[in-house]
């Protein structure tokens, strides 16, 4: 079954397609499922996100369509960057200038005051017209340093506390078992297959 992710940002579609591996599940980003939609993020949540995007493509083609919209929220920054994730400091600045200039806002934040959580909200819009909305979280705290070559975006400095590293040092495997997108995309998938039953 092919299904149709309205995003072009490839890191996350790498995530999910190695969460999907034995599965009968396919994600085709827009590009690669030939679609051209601008689609412009204006709601004001993540749910509101991932239910604009999923829809605009269900509407563009008639077909189910699948999206995610997801960021960092960081508490002593009153929940920044959070939906502006990708568009903080501009899309074009590297992650490494933005997660050091988070860390330098954080510089007098005691550890208990580092509290941050990765979310992740996944829509199916679906041919009939209706929209379901799942959510997946992460907890941990924001580090002190940046670590870590694996992940993508905000993960080498996000702290996870339990596992005594950073996101960024963890497998694939192992983020995917506990990530805002792998908690978010295993309700997708059950829905996705009772639905094909
Ligand atoms: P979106 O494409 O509008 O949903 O923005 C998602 C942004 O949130 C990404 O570009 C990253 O900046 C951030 N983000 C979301 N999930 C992760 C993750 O798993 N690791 C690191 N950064 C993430």
């Amino acid at each position: 079954m092919k299904i149709i992710m309205a995003t072009s940002n490839m890191d996350k579609v790498r995530e999910i397609r190695q969460m999907l591996e034995g599965t009968d599940l396919e994600i085709l980003s827009l590009k690669e499922a030939g679609i051209r939609v601008g689609i412009e993020e204006t709601g004001t949540s993540f749910d509101e996100n991932a239910a604009i995007k999923a829809e605009a493509v269900r509407d563009a083609t008639g077909q189910l369509a699948i999206a995610d919209d997801s960021g960092l929220v960081i508490d002593y920054l009153d929940g920044a960057p959070g939906i502006y994730s990708s568009r903080y400091m501009g899309e074009d600045t590297s992650y490494t200038v933005k997660n050091q200039a988070i860390l330098d806002q954080l510089k007098e934040a005691a550890p208990e005051q580092r509290s941050a959580r990765f979310v992740c909200s996944m829509a199916i819009a679906w041919p009939d017209g209706h929209t379901d909305l799942y959510q997946g979280f992460m907890e941990g705290r924001i580090a002190y340093e940046i670590a870590g070559e694996g992940g993508f975006g905000y993960d080498p400095i996000f702290y996870l506390p339990e596992y005594g590293c950073t996101s960024a040092q963890l497998s694939p495997q192992e983020k995917n078992a506990i990530s805002h997108r792998g908690k978010a995309l295993r309700q997708v998938v059950e829905v996705l297959k009772q639905h094909r039953e």
